[in-house]
């Protein structure tokens, strides 16, 4: 299992990045236009990543005007009025179309209600990506499982043309030559434990940074998500039948699945916080066990009926994942304003359709299948404009990859690595209750991280599991330092972003705020709506 100087090499019109929800669309949507595809994943398509692992809520609204305004309305004032009408209209009317594409094409079995009507607003992680994997192998699309993609390759022009990455399973290195390369490769949970989230290293968005893309929404990137104590299944929106309670079994006042997380939160720095699902009702609880089965695996185990008995629960870091930062979209298409590049799923913000609060539950999973769709036929069309002589191509990666420091040493561990962002990262003390001295000492410790990645990690070993987890350090490192750049510079509560020493909505700052760069950080706050930026400010 060791690189080789000679990768194998593959052309193709476009490559997808992750084989999750988002790249599987991705890819159908491309090959649907007559494209030759090629999808590569860290993992095997259709096991890997966030759903794959659990079932998605899906924001799936029928075309009835009033039902799109309430659709609409539901999350505009948590997300600090951040959401854009125009795009949450478009992943409506996108999200309904393909989910009856995947009930009819896709033959996804719904379960139906009592009137015998398909039950549309969920699906088993499990089911659907077999189905999705299924699809795009029948489209013809070729698919790298265990080939995790490590650089993007660039022509002279900037123009992104290709990737390249390693071989887990069989060893040795490859490169695929594509007119266009969509990223689809999930979010960033930081390694916090979360179930199917352990491919999430955020990946992507560091490809797309080096690549010259802007991030924005990372200020919105701490969601904590509900889960019995010592697993790692979180579902969060199950828990709106909860009662929060102390361990002698009085209620925990104010704790709550959507408003009164950081109750929780405050109470678990002291104490063990249990709960139970006592507000559903007997209809509640059978549509839960048809909706999402894999939720109640964990209470079956221990032998747990998480209705009437009372069970232990934590907050896990799920970052980007259900968090709403990531690669800035410029256009319709999910392009990226680099040409050649673009971006679906996690791995593009969700503060369009979402604004400032997560997008789990429903609306991450609405954008994974309509942003991957938009950015396949995208890419498609991109790749088909690009004729002529094949372009001679550069790697366009560095960190974890080409360490720059002066004399090659003996550099951190990436496990080291990783530790040390952790440690900053997910204690609810620096990343929920947020302070502007606790963000800035958590940003001074992460920027040392960061010149350590840059000067002196480089994988362990030449092995494809290695490199791997070099690149997978410095992408977490990278994600850390963008999250505590934004949000220090975001002086107010909005959002998830909620900082106690300016505890108030600001009106001032109804803006975006972009990211830039890798070693120097700017922040460009952007009108919502607008896709010019403002004056850039420099941290
Ligand atoms: C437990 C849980 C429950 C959730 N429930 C809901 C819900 O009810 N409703 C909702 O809207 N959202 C929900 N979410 C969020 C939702 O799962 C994600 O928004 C969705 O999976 C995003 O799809 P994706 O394709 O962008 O990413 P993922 O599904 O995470 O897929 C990413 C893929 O990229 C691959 N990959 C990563 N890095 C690389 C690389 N370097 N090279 C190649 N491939 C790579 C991974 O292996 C993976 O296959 C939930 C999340 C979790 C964790």
């Amino acid at each position: 299992m060791t690189t080789t100087p000679d990768p194998d090499t593959l052309r193709a019109d476009v490559l997808v990045v992750g084989g999750g929800p988002a790249g599987t669309w991705a890819a159908l949507a491309a090959a649907a236009t007559g494209a030759t595809v090629v999808l590569a994943d860290k993992g095997h398509c259709g096991s890997s990543g966030a759903t794959a692992a659990a079932g998605t809520g899906i924001w799936y609204v029928g075309p009835d005007p009033e039902d799109r305004a309430r659709a609409k309305a539901s999350r505009e004032a948590l997300g600090g009025h951040l959401a854009e009408h125009h795009w949450m209209d478009r992943v409506l009317d996108r999200t309904y179309e393909l989910v009856g594409d995947l009930a009819t094409r896709g033959r996804y079995p719904f379960p139906r209600d009592g009137d015998g009507r398909e039950i549309r607003t969920g699906v088993q992680g499990p089911e659907y990506m077999r189905r999705m994997r299924t699809r795009v192998l029948r489209a013809g699309v070729r698919v790298l499982d265990h080939s995790p993609v490590t650089e993007l390759l660039v022509d002279a022009e900037g123009s992104v043309s290709g990737a390249a990455g390693v071989r887990l399973r069989r060893g040795g290195t490859y490169r695929v030559e594509a007119g266009a390369v969509v990223l689809a490769t999930g979010g960033c949970a930081f390694r916090s434990g979360t179930l199917g989230c352990h491919p999430n290293t955020g990946d992507g968005a560091l490809l797309a940074v080096e690549a010259g893309a802007g991030l924005s929404g990372m200020e919105f990137s701490n969601a904590y998500a509900i889960a019995p104590a010592g697993t790692s299944l979180t579902k969060t929106a199950y828990y709106t039948y909860a009662t929060f309670l102390h361990a002698d079994g009085t209620v925990l006042d104010g704790a709550g699945s959507t408003r009164g997380r950081s109750t929780i939160a405050r109470a678990l720095l002291d104490e063990p916080v249990y709960c139970v699902l006592d507000r559903a009702d007997d209809d509640v609880r059978t549509a839960m066990r048809l909706g999402q089965p894999n939720f109640f695996l964990p209470f079956d185990r221990l032998g747990i009926d998480p209705f009437t008995e009372p069970f232990p629960v934590t907050l896990l870091l799920e970052g980007t994942v259900r968090g709403t930062g990531g690669v800035h979209v410029t256009g319709d298409d999910c392009s990226t304003g680099v040409p050649g590049l673009y971006v679906a799923g996690d791995t593009a913000t969700r503060e369009l359709v979402c604004g400032g609060f997560t997008g789990g539950g429903s609306h991450n999973a609405a954008w994974a299948m309509s942003s991957g769709s938009w950015a396949g036929d995208g890419a498609a069309r991109h790749a088909r404009c690009r004729t002529g002589v094949r372009p001679v191509l550069r790697p366009g990666g560095d960190a974890g990859l080409r360490p720059g420091g002066a004399r090659p040493g003996p550099g951190p561990h990436e496990s080291e690595v990783v530790a040390e962002v952790q440690r900053r990262v997910l204690p609810y003390e620096t990343n929920l209750f947020r302070t502007g001295i606790g963000l800035a000492a958590a940003l001074a410790g992460l920027d040392d991280v960061w010149t350590q990645v840059r000067t002196a990690l480089r994988p362990a070993s030449h092995s494809a599991r290695d490199v791997l987890r070099a690149r997978e350090a410095a992408a977490m490192t990278a994600h850390a330092r963008w999250m505590y750049s934004a949000a220090l510079a975001r002086t107010e509560s909005r959002g998830m972003h909620r900082r106690t020493d300016h505890p108030d909505l600001d009106p001032a700052q109804h803006h975006r705020l972009r990211v830039h760069g890798l070693d120097r950080i700017t922040l460009t706050p952007s009108p919502v709506g607008d896709r010019e930026p403002t004056t850039a400010v420099v941290r």
